[in-house]
């Protein structure tokens, strides 16, 4: 098969922890049989330095020619780099916003694995670690009320804000088929959240959802308020599969979730949209502080990979084998300074590419 993929390796870390990433890529390619072209792209600071903005109509245009975008992280350090007296509308997260929106990423994928040989770094009690868990957010990106009408006014002499949380079914229902679709790759359990003792939008949220779940009898669903979901998060995170919730409460749970794992260079993600198509990049950001120092963790970067393997080319078996080969590193002792405990080897970015090239099989 041949992938096209976009690649925007964007700054400080970035271009080191995707360059990993493809060199794993192209190790599962020579050893299934695929071909993978990439077409460089820029965004974020590295497109300010060339072209002045930090995402161009050209750029956008080779984004939607190809048939997923692998991202490392863009942005700099806000207090330090000139990309930061320039209006905020030129800045490099307008750049991530932008190519969002135009490419129509409605889906957010979060996955939170506690990795066995990672659970000292979780900062859940010891038996509830020791459960393990492995669960992926599914948050709506596109509606909700972070775009809904919002204004603040005086009322009766009062200063008074609004923030409309709109829903309507259609997002409703393309976001929960997605969730369905992703649960039968993975251990077929849905837990949908919202918050319908309360909300409109969520009673419709939960009509919805469980509409679809019919369509799926082979998964099985389940409703639970937020609240309690963010109780659960802590106090038993080996009960989820797929959580499927709303722009809002997806955006906290998923940092929740995130917390829980206790490593973010180990944190991948992934944003669909209605096609095949998806941008794939680490939960965690450019790290400006260790740039160019050879020692950030490509692994969440190499998830990423992964996903987009699984969801954007439905290529499950060679997913399974970067996912299993990173376990291996881990099991094996290899570690980047931000994940090292005693006992372990610590190794550089490069070197943990090449660790998990050599542990790719069938
Ligand atoms: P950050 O995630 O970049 O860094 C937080 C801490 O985690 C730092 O100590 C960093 O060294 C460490 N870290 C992050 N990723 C790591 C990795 N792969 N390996 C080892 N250590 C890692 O967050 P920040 O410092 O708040 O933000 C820095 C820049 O990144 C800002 O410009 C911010 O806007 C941007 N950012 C971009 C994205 C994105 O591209 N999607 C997301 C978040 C932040």
């Amino acid at each position: 098969m041949r992938l096209n993929i976009g690649v925007i390796k964007g700054d400080g870390i970035g271009p080191e922890i995707v360059t990993e990433a493809m060199k794993v890529l192209d190790k599962v390619g020579e050893v299934f049989g695929h071909e993978c072209c990439y077409t460089q792209l820029l965004m974020g600071g590295a497109s300010i330095d060339v072209n002045g903005v930090p995402l161009t109509d050209e750029t956008i245009e080779l984004a939607k020619g190809s048939d997923a975008v692998l991202m490392g992280s863009i942005g700099g350090d806000a207090k330090t780099s000139p990309w930061y007296q320039l209006e905020p509308s030129k800045r490099p997260e307008a750049g991530l916003l932008k190519i969002r929106k135009e490419l129509n990423l409605f889906a957010n994928l979060r996955p939170a694995v506690l990795y066995d040989d990672l659970k000292e770094a979780c900062p859940l009690k010891a038996e509830i670690a020791a459960k393990g868990f492995d669960m992926m957010i599914m948050r709506e990106l596109t509606g909700g009320l972070y775009f809904g009408q919002r204004k603040t006014v005086e009322v009766d002499g009062v200063m008074t804000a609004y923030d409309e949380l709109t829903y309507n079914e259609n997002e409703i229902r393309r976001i929960a088929k997605r969730g369905f679709d992703i649960a039968m790759k993975r251990r077929k359990k849905v837990t949908s959240v919202d918050k319908a003792n309360v909300l409109d939008s969520s009673r419709l949220w939960r009509k919805v959802v469980e509409e679809v779940a019919a369509d799926y009898p082979d998964v099985t669903l389940e409703n639970m308020l937020v609240d309690n979901c963010a109780m659960q998060l802590v106090k038993d995170p080996s009960q989820f599969d797929v959580i499927l919730t709303e722009n809002m409460f997806g955006d906290i749970l998923s940092d929740e979730a995130s917390m829980v794992t206790g490593s973010i260079g180990m944190l991948a993600s992934a944003s669909l949209n209605e096609t095949k198509f998806g941008l794939y990049e680490p939960s965690g950001g450019s790290a400006p502080d260790i740039a160019g120092k050879g020692i950030a963790n490509p692994i969440a970067t190499i998830l990423s990979a992964a996903m987009m393997l699984r969801f954007s080319f439905d290529l499950d078996k060679e997913a399974d084998a970067i996912e299993a080969a990173v376990s291996k590193v881990l099991k094996d002792g290899f570690r980047t300074i931000d994940i090292m405990s005693e006992g372990n080897t610590q190794i550089g970015t490069c070197e943990m590419g090449d660790k998990i090239c050599s542990y790719i099989s069938i």
